[in-house]
């Protein structure tokens, strides 16, 4: 990997790629810790296993609406449950209460959603946002820009759930963290076919003691070498901070960066509404969430195909192709690698800065 040498001139350069805090929060990014109301949000149904944020008045179409097929076909009966679920258990992929494939829309419910219950704590450790701490800490070694990139499972609760963080310095290229992450909820799968990451991984992590633990253990092992300061470049990194529970307000992200380029072009071409589309687009695949089923089912790996760094033109692999005539995510099933996604996401900002008109 090349060097890049560390200047202030460079860093001046770097710093302004720096998006505005309206900018990352249109993108996705949270930049302030939840309130209380919001935390509550992120309870679940017993039932149907949907948030109370999903339920909200906004939501409640959706999740009242009656499936295509229901309607298409007249004689089955559409239950009028507001909270469908199927009762039963799934064996060998198929519901127990009703014997349809797991991938089946819900054959019961009942009147009203039961958010189920938390213990003291449980939904701030699992879902509050925490903002890089001053640096403070005897033995860090915070650098001036680093480049970050997560892989994520899926959790039995249905939510994207940290499995490896890798953060590499900027200049250097020194991989300052690439380690699995032992998930601190239960999993239904890693999704390993597209985050490279098995259950054999993690347990050899834990073996050689490089596991680090839950999201927690993630942060701390990051904020030995980010502190307020830090420029964290990332592509599309919203779901990685989201992930990490991590609020950081000086975030570089390729993506965000090209998308304003492309815009600016064709904007330039009048061409403005397709592009916009193209951006609306992808934005929503890559900030899109599955709605899990009860007891999560197997159809969710299926939603996941449509990964954000995955296809369009401005994913990373298609940006590093056309910017840097260079292939990644070439290994098809084995799925992506984060260091891979780290380094080709510096790569990337390395260019931009480098070629400073460009289209
Ligand atoms: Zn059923
Ligand atoms: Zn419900």
């Amino acid at each position: 990997m090349a060097i890049i040498t560390q200047s202030e001139a460079y860093l001046v350069e770097l710093r302004n790629l720096i998006e505005p805090e309206d900018v990352l929060r249109s993108h996705g990014y949270i930049i302030r810790p939840l309130t209380d109301e919001q935390l509550l949000s992120k309870r679940r149904c017993l039932g149907c296993n949907k948030t109370i944020s999903q339920l909200t008045p906004s939501n409640t179409n959706l999740s009242d609406q009656i499936h295509p097929t229901d309607v298409a076909d007249k004689t089955v009966q559409v239950p009028a449950f507001r909270c469908k679920y199927h009762p039963g258990q799934v064996v060998r992929k198929h519901w127990s209460c009703c014997s349809q494939h797991v991938t089946a829309n819900p054959c019961g419910g009942s009147d009203v959603h039961i958010p189920r219950s938390y213990g003291p704590g449980e939904l701030a450790e699992q879902h509050q946002f925490h903002p890089t701490p001053d640096a403070l800490l005897k033995g860090n070694d915070i650098r001036a820009a680093v480049a970050l990139d997560c892989e994520m499972g899926t959790a039995v609760s249905g939510d994207r759930e940290l499995i490896r963080v890798t953060l590499i310095d900027y200049f250097s290229g020194a991989v300052l963290v690439d380690n699995i992450v032992q998930p601190d909820v239960p999993m239904q799968h890693l999704n390993t076919r597209f985050s490279g990451v098995s259950w054999a991984d993690v347990r050899k992590a834990k073996r050689e003691g490089s596991c680090l633990n839950g999201k927690a253990g993630a942060r701390r092992a990051l904020w030995t070498f980010v502190g307020p300061e830090t420029v964290v470049v990332g592509h599309g990194a919203s779901g990685d901070l989201r992930a990490l529970r991590w609020i950081h307000g000086r975030i570089v992200d390729s993506f965000v960066t090209e998308s304003n380029t492309k815009k600016r072009r064709e904007a330039a071409n009048g061409d403005k509404k397709q592009v916009e589309a193209e951006i609306v687009r992808t934005s929503v695949v890559r900030m899109s969430e599955r709605v899990p089923d009860k007891n999560g089912n197997e159809n969710v790996g299926k939603k996941q195909k449509n990964r954000k760094k995955g296809a369009g033109s401005l994913s990373l692999k298609t940006l590093v192709k056309t910017r840097l005539d260079r292939d990644i995510q070439t290994r098809g099933r084995e799925g992506h690698d984060s260091l891979e996604d780290a380094i080709a996401a510096r790569d990337l900002i390395h260019w931009i800065i480098s070629n400073p008109v460009h289209e």
